[in-house]
């Protein structure tokens, strides 16, 4: 993340290990607390390199201050946010890796502004630092993190692997892997080239139809480009190999994909995966016109699943009094 000027400068090995621990492990504020470094290099580093990329971070709690949500720009001014959602044992981030996302899901807030731009490593971790920053104040640190914000992961592979590899590392944040969830809405040549990676980290994908017809409907852009029967071979293809569970989300739309045959047809598809399946309500976006899926039916289409031996959870949308919940970031605060 500070490569170019490390190398520049030709800083040596130790000198660099100083600045990750003290930036991602201590956590320190600003460039001036870098005291194990040498006043003239600090200073050069303090003049070339920002201390945070993004700009402007404006915070929005939820009520209950549970769930927060953290609006910022890019130095283009380009909006990005992030959510940090406090949960029993667990504290965890909810970070973009795009402002924007070109994918385009028609249930989608951010889907609808379209791309601005995908993030840089810097800008990927400035929205980990700012809530770790934050948490430090009280002792606390971020537990969990997931790719779930605004963007396309597996569109910014480069950038989103370079902070996977940042948070995992043993000298930069020593993070187990297993905390870490990355979300995709399956584009099959990149998935494949991540898994190839193997990380060891969680995949959720977004798959929200049973059937590629009414996939294509819901996410034309994703789905004509990567047919559902060959994704599920590339993810059982996967998971035989590692032998370790795969997250589906699920939206629950009013009449559309909530309905009992969709719920058999989702059990029939995923019959013979290691699985969790999620199932998120939809989160209203102004201008959009699908509706939530009603109690009644969520408890049906849980039941058909159950029935089936699928596992399966519905996903508490938190944040979404501040427009902060799934698909609602838009940067409309
Ligand atoms: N682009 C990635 C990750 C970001 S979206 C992906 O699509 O997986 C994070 C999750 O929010 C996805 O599962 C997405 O489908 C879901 N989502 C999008 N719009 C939503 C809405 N209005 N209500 C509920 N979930 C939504
Ligand atoms: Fe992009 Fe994910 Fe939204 Fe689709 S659901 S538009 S892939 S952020």
């Amino acid at each position: 993340m500070f490569k170019r000027f490390l190398k520049n400068n030709n800083v040596q090995g130790y000198r660099v290990q100083q600045l990750y621990d003290q930036y991602f492990k201590q956590v320190i504020s600003s460039w001036d607390e870098l005291t194990n470094w040498p006043k003239d290099l600090r200073e050069k580093l303090k003049e070339e390199v920002p201390f945070t990329e993004l700009v402007n971070f404006t915070e929005f709690p939820s009520s209950d201050h549970k769930t927060i949500k953290v609006l910022t720009n890019t130095k283009e001014g380009f909006p990005v946010e992030s959510v940090l959602m406090r949960n029993k044992d667990r504290i965890t981030v909810c970070i973009s890796c795009m402002s924007g996302c070109p994918v385009g899901c028609k249930f989608c807030a951010t889907g609808r502004m379209g791309l601005n731009k995908s993030l840089s490593t810097h800008e990927i971790m400035d929205q980990i630092m700012y809530f770790q920053r934050k948490l430090k104040a009280t002792g606390e640190k971020i537990t969990n993190i997931v790719y779930m914000g605004m963007g396309e992961p597996l569109l910014n592979l480069k950038h989103v692997s370079e902070s996977i590899n940042l948070l995992t590392d043993s000298n930069v944040m020593a993070m187990s892997a297993r905390r870490i969830t990355v979300s995709t809405s399956g584009y099959i040549p990149q998935l494949e080239e991540f898994l190839k990676k193997d990380m060891g980290v969680n995949l959720a994908i977004s798959l929200h139809a049973p059937n590629q017809k009414l996939r294509e409907k819901l996410m034309p852009t994703v789905a004509k480009l990567n047919p559902l029967d060959k994704l599920m071979e590339v993810l059982i293809k996967d998971q035989k190999k590692r032998n370790k569970k795969i997250t589906y989300e699920y939206l629950m739309l009013k009449d559309i994909t909530d309905t009992p045959e969709c719920a058999k047809e989702l059990a029939k598809l995923l019959k013979n995966q290691i699985v969790l399946v999620n199932l998120i309500n939809f989160n209203k976006v102004n201008g959009i016109s699908y509706e939530p899926s009603t109690r009644k039916r969520i408890e049906g289409f849980k039941a058909v699943l159950d029935s089936r031996g699928i596992t399966n959870t519905l996903r508490y949308s938190y944040g979404s009094d501040i427009k902060g919940a799934c698909g609602q970031l838009a940067s409309i605060s």
